[in-house]
């Protein structure tokens, strides 16, 4: 698995020669129900072996082609079955060789040759898989799962001893209905204590998202005593017999629940942003003003379709961004490059200053707006305006 330095460090990287190459390739298995998993294995070697074929003919650097062929060697030894997705990031020129076992998700597998290298599958990872916790909680026990990316651990369990004498009915209903209260001050500083076990955890960062797994008749009684931190990190629950309930199939439900709240969470972002937008707020939407907004340092988080890809030019001397194609920067007036698409530089970026970023599937709402928005954290327009009025 990757780590945010090592992302942050791939970010950073960029060629420096003309003959110097960053090859950037993913691999994604395909789902072990999938017939056509073989297949996969090979188009991903098809993939690597035409662009080494594009390379040579080209004449292009040795070096990369000494990249493409090892990872050639590798994508020979995958097979498509397999749990995890595979990213390699090579620069032979720069002895720079990592490869990263990713969990499977939406993107596919792809080859580039680049002066940068292809981050747009890996940026949004870190909030796709937050640090997950289950609780999970009964009258008598409680169970607490932690779950990162696809490591499942059990981080510690509890149970409230429930008194013996409980159990007996008493007599003429006197006992029973004393032991009952009693057993119901039990579950309460059960519950109780379940719930400082969470605010203790929620201080202390272990985790960012929390899914609760407990019956449907104990969760007023549970929730009433969970601290807003806690709250606020909760993004499902679901109902479970604890003692049943294996710490992988918890994980799996809960996963499945975070997926689902995290598609809803991408959906109202996408709303907000583009309401405020149309009211010149803390939004902007096309590339020529989200990659203005970039560079103002005004941007929380990036939203774009998963395919999105657009032509642009970068300045050789300052890096500004443009989306005219232009042969001179408008800022500092040197030389332009062109950029193939503008994610090559625009998502790097957005890893080096942890801006958000959202891959969002096509729909009616982004292609209205040219498939790229941004959430900002301050439009500094006015302020500006200000500025120009008083000089
Ligand atoms: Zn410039």
């Amino acid at each position: 698995m990757i780590s945010r330095e090592e992302l942050r460090e791939l970010a950073e990287f960029e060629c420096r020669r003309p003959n110097e190459f960053a090859v950037t390739f993913y691999f994604q298995p395909g789902t072990p129900k999938d017939k056509s998993h073989r297949e996969e294995a090979i188009l991903a070697k098809d993939l690597v072996r035409k662009t080494l074929q594009e390379f040579e003919v080209g004449n292009r650097s040795r070096e990369a082609i000494g990249d493409v062929e090892r990872i050639l060697r590798l994508a020979e030894g995958l097979r498509g079955n397999q749990n995890h997705a595979k990213a390699v990031f090579a620069c032979s020129g720069r002895n720079l060789w990592r490869e990263f076992d990713l969990p499977p998700d939406s993107f596919t597998s792809l080859l580039f040759v680049n002066r940068r290298f292809h981050l747009k599958p890996l940026a949004p990872l870190f909030s796709e898989h937050p640090r997950m916790w289950i609780a999970l909680v009964d009258q008598q026990k409680a169970r607490f799962i932690e779950v990162y990316f696809d490591q499942v651990r059990e981080q510690g369990a509890g149970t409230n001893p429930m008194p013996r004498h409980g159990r007996s009915d008493g007599f003429a209903g006197y006992d029973g209905g004393h032991t009952q209260r009693h057993s119901e001050d039990e579950v309460r500083r059960h519950f109780h204590s379940t719930a400082e076990i969470l605010r203790s955890g929620a201080e202390r960062k272990q985790f960012e998202a929390l899914v609760v797994g407990c019956h449907d008749v104990n969760w007023p009684d549970l929730e009433h005593q969970l601290h807003p931190d806690v709250s606020k990190k909760i993004v499902g629950r679901f109902s479970a017999d604890l003692g049943t309930l294996s710490n992988d199939k918890a994980a799996a439900d809960a996963n499945g629940i975070l997926k689902q709240s995290l598609a809803e969470h991408q959906r109202v972002l996408l709303r907000e942003t583009v309401d405020q937008a149309r009211s010149n707020g803390r939004g902007v939407t096309g590339l020529r003003r989200v990659l203005r907004a970039t560079e103002m340092g005004e941007v929380d988080t990036i939203l774009m379709s998963r395919d999105y890809a657009a032509r642009a030019v970068e300045c050789t001397n300052c890096r500004h961004l443009d989306s005219h194609i232009v042969p001179y920067c408008s800022v500092c007036g040197r030389a332009t490059r062109k950029l193939e698409d503008v994610c090559e530089a625009l998502v790097p970026a957005a890893v080096r200053n942890n801006l958000g970023l959202v891959l969002l599937p096509r729909e009616e709402t982004l292609d209205q707006i040219g498939n790229i928005a941004a959430l900002l954290r301050f439009r500094a327009d006015r302020n500006k305006n200000q500025l120009l009025a008083v000089s």
